[in-house]
């Protein structure tokens, strides 16, 4: 009995210390400020998107909903901790499920924004029969070809296309002001990316021209915000990784045998996840598809 009664106590204090912990984690898991009343969620899943969202003088602007209400939730908690504006515009980075499975709780208040291409992705999904996507997941009401300036007053938010790179349809958006670029998933901080049907020419590419802006702080698809030579890093790999493959593939392997053959050399730091596609292997397979199949 005795023994009982202090094993209650013991389950009860373990539980008002894990309240305790959790709460103390809550706290910390506030937005990060990276700039000028802009902030980024960086999700604590690893299989739903970061979020960033600029605080206008009316309006705030998303970048990136997260794979699901559920996770969306948590970004508009720390959203609502920062300011009560309303949230006038969400722009989805691309048409992956854990960049935009958290629209619906952003709509009708918000419009949504994508490029063209990640727009009618996104409704062939949702239409296939059975559905690929949730109705969680709003298509966009805004889109663009090139190009969109927002003038989220005091400040400007410059959506992107970058397509194809990661996908089809890729754009990322840049904050001039706050010297920084919310990237989608054509930059991941310390991981090798998943790559869908897209063009890693134009994704180095992309990383090039994200360097030559005076831009200090990447907000990452996935993982923690990022530096300049963390881009760096991550442009290198893709460069090293598309040279071995050229180089092999010019001598005649095989996908497999490159799979085999690429050498992780000072990449092997990155992160693996077999369960995405996004290995080193992985990715030296969609290059060498890609050079056998250039987009044209
Ligand atoms: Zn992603």
């Amino acid at each position: 009995m005795t023994r009982l009664v202090a094993k209650s106590w013991t389950l009860l204090l373990l539980g008002c210390l894990l309240q305790f912990a959790s709460q103390v984690t809550l706290a910390q898991n506030g937005p990060q400020k990276i700039g000028l009343d802009l902030y980024a969620c960086i999700s604590t899943n690893d299989a739903s998107a970061n979020s960033t969202f600029l605080v206008g003088k009316d309006a705030i602007l998303l970048v990136d909903s997260g794979l699901n209400t559920t996770e969306a939730e948590k970004c508009l908690t720390q959203i609502q901790s920062i300011s009560k504006l309303p949230i006038r515009y969400v722009v989805n980075t691309h048409y992956h499920l854990d960049h935009q499975g958290g629209n619906k709780l952003y709509t009708p208040m918000a419009d949504i924004i994508s490029t063209v291409w990640t727009r009618q992705k996104t409704i062939e999904m949702l239409k296939s029969v059975p559905p690929h996507f949730p109705s969680s997941v709003v298509p966009a009401t805004i889109t663009f070809d090139r190009f969109l300036t927002i003038h989220l007053e005091p400040y400007t938010a410059e959506v992107v296309s970058a397509s194809p790179a990661h996908t089809l349809g890729d754009a990322y958006v840049y904050f001039p002001e706050q010297r920084a670029i919310a990237t989608g998933d054509l930059f991941l901080n310390g991981s090798c990316p998943a790559m869908d049907q897209g063009s890693v020419k134009n994704w180095i590419a992309t990383l090039n021209s994200f360097l030559d802006q005076p831009v200090e702080t990447f907000v990452p698809g996935h993982f923690s915000v990022g530096s300049r030579s963390d881009v760096v890093f991550f442009r290198d790999y893709l460069v090293d990784l598309t040279a071995q493959v050229s180089a092999l593939a010019a001598a005649g392997d095989s996908i497999d045998q490159v799979k085999k053959e690429v050498k992780a050399g000072r990449f092997s730091r990155l992160r693996q996840y077999a369960k995405y596609d996004a290995t080193i292997p992985d990715n030296a397979a969609s290059i060498y598809d890609q050079l056998r199949h250039p987009i044209q």
